[in-house]
């Protein structure tokens, strides 16, 4: 089954500029913007423009230079807000949350950048 992208999904009015978000970072194929729900205290969003739902979608559908573009997005993300570990910082969690077990929201492939605490275990067994 191939992806169909909602063009309505929230991150799609983002880069429509239909609703405001908070830029830290806009490249030729990628937005980086502060998530409106802060789960730490460094809680930034990379996304791609082009119109791609999860994660795989992004890696198996999109074009080098988007996922280069994107890439080196997210590592200067890591640089802006002081979370390398290699440069002196704590680190950090990078998480992409696809499809129902995922519990993905928003249909748009984002990769959550996550820093400025210990950001505990990785998942929660239940
Ligand atoms: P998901 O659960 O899909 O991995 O994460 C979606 C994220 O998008 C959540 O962390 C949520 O807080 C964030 N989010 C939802 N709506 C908006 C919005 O309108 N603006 C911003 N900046 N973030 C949003």
């Amino acid at each position: 089954m191939a992806y169909a992208y909602d063009d309505q999904n929230i991150f799609a009015k983002i880069l429509r500029g239909e609703i405001p978000n908070n830029t830290v970072l806009e490249t030729e194929h990628t937005l980086a913007f502060r998530d409106i729900s802060p789960k730490a205290p460094e809680h930034v969003l990379v996304i791609p423009k082009g119109p791609y739902v999860t994660f795989d979608h992004f890696c198996n559908a999109a074009s080098d230079a988007e996922i280069l573009d994107f890439t080196r997005t997210a590592g200067q993300i890591c640089k802006m807000i002081g979370a390398e570990p290699g440069e002196g910082g704590a680190g950090f969690r990078a998480i992409t949350n696809a499809g129902e077990d995922g519990v993905q929201e928003v249909p748009h492939y984002h990769l959550h950048i996550l820093a400025g605490r210990p950001l505990g275990p990785m998942l929660l067994m239940r």
